[in-house]
C-alpha cells in the first residue's frame, strides 16, 4: 500500500528523532524535507523568525491555524512555559492524526489541544470549548484565503486584546487597527523569496475612541 507524504515524514521522525526531544524532532523533519521530500512546514529559516516572535511575546495563550504534521506546533511549544495554553486547528483528519504522533514523539502531547475542524467553525467556539478570553499570540499558517476572514472573526469574537500579536505567513495589511512589520525570508526548504508579517493589535476601533 502507498503511504502519504505526512506518513513518510512521521516515519522519518520515528526512525531519526530521539523520543521526548523536540529539537531532534524538528531536526529530523527539516532533514527529511531538505533531502527527501519537500513539505509545507514553516521550515527552519522562517521557523527561526517564528521562534523569536514567540520568545519576545512570551504568550500565555496561543492559537495556531493550520497544524499539518505538527512541525510548527512542536517548534512553538518547546519555547512555552508549562502553564501556557496552546491550541492548534487542523481541518484534515489525516494530517491531524500524523500531527498527534509527531507531537507525542516530541513528548509534548500534554501541552496541546489539537482540534480537528475548520477555523471558521472553531474560532467562535474557543471561549466555550476552552474558556479562552483572548489570545496573546496567533500564528496564521492555514490557507491564505482564510487569513482576512479569520482575523476579522477573531476580532468579532473578542479574542484579540490590545497588544495581541498575530504572525502571518504572508504580507497582510488587514486594517489600521494593527501595527505591522514584514520580515523577508524564503519559501521553506528553497531560495524562493517569501516572508512573514508580524502584526500587533492596537485595540478595537470603538475602544480607541474613549
Ligand atoms: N503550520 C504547519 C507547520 O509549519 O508545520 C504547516 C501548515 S500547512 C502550510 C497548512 C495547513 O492548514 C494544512 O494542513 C491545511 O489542511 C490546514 N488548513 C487550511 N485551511 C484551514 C482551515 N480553514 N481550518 C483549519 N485548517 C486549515
Amino acid at each position: 500500500t502507498r503511504t502519504s507524504r505526512p506518513q513518510r515524514l512521521l516515519q522519518a521522525v520515528c526512525i531519526n528523532a530521539v523520543r521526548g526531544n523536540p529539537d531532534s524532532v524538528i531536526a529530523a523533519i527539516d532533514h527529511f524535507c531538505q533531502n527527501q521530500e519537500w513539505a509545507m512546514n514553516v521550515g527552519d529559516e522562517k521557523g527561526a523568525i517564528l521562534d523569536s516572535v514567540v520568545m519576545e511575546t512570551s504568550p500565555s495563550t496561543v492559537l495556531e491555524l493550520g497544524t499539518y504534521c505538527g512541525y510548527s506546533a512542536v517548534r512553538i511549544m518547546r519555547l512555552l512555559p508549562p502553564a501556557t495554553r496552546f491550541i492548534t486547528l487542523e481541518m484534515n483528519p489525516d494530517y491531524a492524526a500524523v500531527a498527534r504522533q509527531v507531537i507525542q514523539h516530541a513528548g509534548l502531547q500534554d501541552k496541546v489541544c489539537l482540534v480537528e475542524g475548520k477555523s471558521a467553525d472553531l474560532i467562535p467556539k474557543m471561549a466555550d470549548m476552552f474558556g479562552i478570553r483572548t489570545f496573546d499570540f496567533v500564528f496564521f499558517d492555514h490557507w491564505k484565503d482564510c487569513y482576512l476572514p479569520d482575523i476579522r472573526l477573531l476580532e468579532d469574537c473578542g479574542l484579540l486584546d490590545q497588544g495581541s500579536v498575530v504572525l502571518y505567513l504572508d504580507y497582510v495589511r488587514s486594517s489600521l487597527r494593527f501595527s505591522s512589520r514584514f520580515y523577508r525570508s524564503h519559501l521553506e526548504y528553497t531560495r524562493v523569496l517569501d516572508g512573514l508579517e508580524r502584526s500587533e493589535y492596537l485595540g478595537h476601533r470603538d475602544a480607541q475612541r474613549d
